[in-house]
């Protein structure tokens, strides 16, 4: 796993958990992708195999047999990882969709699909990778898969039958293209013009380029007509003299032209931004010259074999790699020659590639099985619908692809999937088969070949079936299925108790059972590429078994990138793995990460990230800290929380109350950022900086508000125990007592109680809150240090009373900002003023502070524990010594200490000692433990 992979996962454990804690019934079943190109590719490099001729050559047995030994490797270690993460599941009952009931599952898919006459064989031009040998689906090439490239783009002039000097000017990008071509296009709606060159040559290319492709003084403008009139206008083939050219133009028996005959066809299409508005049409060898094809009954020239390499019949080029930069120049040459090239330049452009060896792909005809999707595309639309996307522009996308996808290609030229249970006859006659059983009983042959193993190559391909229409031996036909059909069959192939084909509700008569758990409540995934792809496959199985959607919800997630945006990328060397950042940053710091991201914008990760993360979380372990180390009740006067009549005691459990309804509000509709907001809002701005900050003296004492304290951090571990399940439960450790759940995880959800959010005391609360520090900006200004304690002339008065005393206010005031507070019924005016006057007296509280700030830190310092005894020692300048005496039992209480003395200087042995200048005296500290 990369750091990546950990979102979905989080994402997925943590919405588990807190339904689990809410009560829900839920399954906890990992699964495993095992099928497809992606492992093959990866068992590939690993043997050293450059092409499919190695898998060959290697034996198909074996190969299959190295990608289900790396899957079972590979998910062994993702399931440790995910089990470091935190996720919660029944790890060994896993469901792998190499397994057989995967396997046959979608079988009885594909047998509904053909029994409703949506699948077929049919030839398209598809996207093609000549290094894994395989077609490539409309859906599986995502936007990140184009790639900026530098093609020879070409101007080629194709003569005007019958017209001497006359020409079209085509310019395309891919010349290898060029002896497929039958026909030209040009726009019907575009100015054309006929423009003469000062060598007496005649070009028609789109009026407004003529400028931009010649120089003005070079050319003279002839004429200028709509494309329209330009239909029907014949051309000479460049590449006739290719006998595979020849053959299939004359064999083409449904155009009604004398063979040979090329000529000009309408495309609304064309825009004027690129080329010359004269666009060269190959049907063997792009999607929309096929489909141009078929409109105007053009014939197709099929240049490429698997290979990608020119078939027999092209003469010169024949068995060379069509993607070659050198044919490209052959052909390039060749033209040169017949002098039909006018110019060649460099062009960039953002091109395809193959998503798993990152080849550039090329477009060639196959012969691959589809389902058709026009039938099916207003009941899918129609699904989508139905469920709620989370973010909402979810729905636009699923629609915008639901109306633009093409028919769906389930076939691979490959080795390792899904065996397609398609049969052929010689006849022209297939089969589908739709479960193990039916296998059985129409095998004739080949079964014990088959040996009772998984359907998979190459052991499937044996079996041979009777022909229903003729009776001769039908085959399968090599095909295997895309991994797509795999995750789409999920929620049919997964829900059973055992994980055993003959027991998988859904097709064993036990709908029951099935029903219970479908349509899914819930599923999660990083969105980009997955309105195409899984949310698609999900929907469409779904609706030809089920005619229902699938899914009630789906949350989609944005990328993970790295700290500066960049894509991570193993080449690149910013990608992060998993297993390192969980050792350096901890499990929930990372799932915190993930969880407070806005799910819409993509994630920065990095240890930079991480650090501040950690430090927010500090904030909640130093709560802890201070719990552990300073009350010494309580956890069994939880109870007597309520009684408290303090009101920062009142104001938290307000709080806690309001945190407790808005985070499970907020996870209820699956909103993970907000909740981890809120709960980290919590922690920090209202426990930390305020509560325990306004209450660590009270804290020390009152065990009433000690309870409270310990109720607090108790529902504070709930809280995040579905979040962060580590933290959370050795918090929880600390806090339990006897009567409790032995485990956090196996506690209810906190419950809050309306009743105890008081709106008017948190409005009072924060407006002294603001006063206090308006009256600490006040100090600053003053540039006296918080230590020195000053008087309060007047304090800004608060709005009310009706739920903070005045005694209680001004105490809050007087401990935040250190101030003395004479006189409460005069006190409270319009404005803040605090006197500079400092009397002997406060300059010596001031000075006794700071000696107490002081042996604090040598405590610290020396990693003493509150309860740890230890004698004080000091020395130093006279007026300090004196006021050491006179404070001396303030100070030891304060501190802790159980003796203070004074003692030469530098004498004995100390577990801490300091020196410290206080206002241009100096006085020496130690301790001795
Ligand atoms: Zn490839
Ligand atoms: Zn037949």
């Amino acid at each position: 796993m990369g750091v990546h992979h950990a979102w979905g996962r989080t994402y997925k454990d943590m919405f588990q958990r807190y339904k689990a804690f809410k009560g829900f019934d839920l399954r906890w079943q990992n699964g495993f992708d095992c099928q497809g190109l992606w492992v093959e590719v990866e068992v590939e490099k690993d043997l050293g195999f450059k092409t499919k001729k190695d898998i060959e050559a290697y034996g198909i047995e074996k190969f299959i047999i190295r990608c289900k030994e790396r899957v079972l490797k590979y998910s062994k270690i993702q399931t440790e990882q995910s089990i470091r993460l935190g996720q919660w599941s029944e790890w060994d009952k896993a469901y792998f969709t190499m397994s057989d009931e995967n396997n046959y599952a979608i079988w009885h898919f594909l047998k509904k699909c053909s029994e409703k006459g949506l699948l077929y064989k049919g030839k398209d031009v598809v996207p093609w990778c000549y290094r894994c040998g395989t077609s490539i689906s409309q859906h599986e090439i995502l936007t990140e898969e184009y790639k900026e490239l530098t093609h020879k783009a070409v101007f080629v002039r194709f003569p005007v039958a019958g017209q001497e000097k006359t020409y079209f000017l085509v310019w395309t990008t891919t010349p290898w293209t060029l002896p497929g071509n039958v026909a030209l296009a040009v726009n019907p709606d575009l100015d054309y013009s006929k423009v003469k060159d000062t060598k007496g040559d005649n070009y028609i290319l789109l009026r407004q380029k003529a400028n931009e492709i010649f120089l003005k003084e070079e050319i003279e403008i002839v004429e200028t007509f709509s494309g329209k009139s330009l239909e029907g206008v014949e051309f000479k083939g460049i590449f006739d003299d290719l006998p595979a050219v020849e053959k299939e133009l004359s064999s083409f028996s449904r155009r009604s032209l004398a063979p040979s005959t090329h000529q000009v066809i309408l495309w609304k299409d064309i825009t004027e931004e690129e080329g010359t508005g004269v666009v060269h049409i190959a049907p063997g060898c792009g999607q929309e010259d096929f489909s141009l094809a078929k409109d105007n009954n053009l014939s197709v020239i099929d240049l490429s074999d698997e290979e990608s390499k020119y078939k027999k019949g092209f003469g010169f080029l024949e068995s060379r790699e069509v993607y070659k930069e050198e044919q490209r120049d052959w052909i390039i040459d060749n033209l040169k020659d017949k002098k039909l090239i006018f110019k060649v330049e460099n062009y960039k452009h953002r091109y395809p590639t193959c998503w798993r060896c990152k080849q550039e792909l090329i477009f060639r005809l196959v012969d691959e099985w589809f389902i058709s999707m026009d039938k099916l595309r207003e009941e899918l639309i129609e699904s989508a619908k139905q469920i709620e996307w989370m973010p909402g522009f979810g729905l636009e996308r699923e629609i915008d692809w639901l109306n633009n996808m093409h028919d769906w290609l389930i076939s691979k030229k490959r080795y390792w999937g899904l065996a397609l249970p398609i049969w052929e006859c010689s006849c022209g006659n297939f089969e589908v088969l739709g479960s193990k059983e039916e296998l059985e009983e129409r095998t004739v042959e080949g079964w014990d070949e088959f040996g009772g193993k998984s359907p998979h190559r190459p052991q499937i391909d044996q079996i041979k079936i009777k022909c229903s229409k003729c009776g001769a031996l039908a085959q399968r036909v090599k095909d295997v299925g895309t991994p797509w059909l795999d995750a789409g069959i999920v929620p049919f192939s997964t829900v059973s108790n055992d994980n055993r084909a003959e027991n998988i509700p859904y097709f064993h008569n036990k709908r029951e059972e099935w029903q219970k758990w479908f349509p899914i409540e819930f599923i999660c995934e990083s969105f980009p590429g997955q309105f195409k792809n899984w949310f698609y496959v999900l929907l469409v199985m779904s609706q030809v078994l089920e005619e229902k959607p699938p899914f009630k919800r789906v949350l989609g997630f944005a990328s993970v990138v790295d700290e500066k945006g960049e894509e991570m990328h193993k080449s690149k060397g910013n990608a992060i793995w998993f297993d390192e950042a969980v050792e350096k940053i901890s499990a929930d710091v990372m799932r915190w990460m993930y969880l407070k991201q806005n799910p819409v914008n993509n994630m920065r990760f990095g240890y930079g990230v991480a650090g501040e993360t950690k430090r927010k979380l500090m904030t909640l372990l130093n709560c802890f800290e201070f719990y552990k180390t300073y009350t010494t009740a309580t956890h069994k006067s939880y109870a007597t929380h309520q009684s408290s009549k303090n009101c920062l005691d009142r104001w938290i459990l307000s709080k806690l109350n309001l945190v407790i309804k808005e985070a499970t509000e907020n996870l209820d509709r699956f909103d993970a950022m907000r909740a981890t907001g809120v709960i980290e809002d919590f922690w920090i701005n209202n426990l930390s900086l305020w509560y325990i900050r306004r209450s660590r003296g009270r804290l020390r004492e009152s065990k009433e508000s000690q309870a409270v304290f310990a109720f607090v951090l108790l529902e504070i571990t709930k809280l995040i125990a579905p979040l962060m399940p580590f933290l959370a439960e050795e918090m929880y450790q600390m806090l339990k007592t006897k009567e409790m759940p032995e485990s956090v995880h196996l506690c209810v959800w906190p419950k809050y109680d309306e009743s105890l959010i008081d709106k008017t005391l948190e409005q009072e609360m924060q407006e002294r809150r603001l006063i206090a520090s308006e009256l600490l900006a006040e100090r600053v200004r003053m540039g006296i240090p918080v230590r020195q304690p000053l008087i309060a002339d007047a304090i800004k008065k608060p709005l009310s009373f009706s739920a903070i005393d005045p005694g209680s206010t001004l105490q809050i005031f007087s401990d935040e900002a250190n101030l003395i507070i004479e006189d409460e019924t005069t006190i409270f005016k319009g404005f803040n003023a605090i006197s500079s006057k400092i009397t002997e007296e406060m300059k010596e509280q001031g000075l006794v502070r700071e000696i107490v700030r002081q042996i604090q830190t040598l405590r610290k310092k020396a990693a003493l524990s509150p309860q740890d005894k230890a004698s004080l020692y000091f020395a130093g300048d006279f007026d300090l010594k004196e006021v050491i005496s006179r404070a001396k039992k303030e100070i030891l209480e304060t501190t802790k200490c159980s003796s203070l003395e004074e003692s030469p200087e530098h004498l004995g042995s100390f577990v801490a000692q300091k020196e410290v200048d206080l206002e241009g005296k100096k006085l020496w500290l130690a301790l001795e433990a």
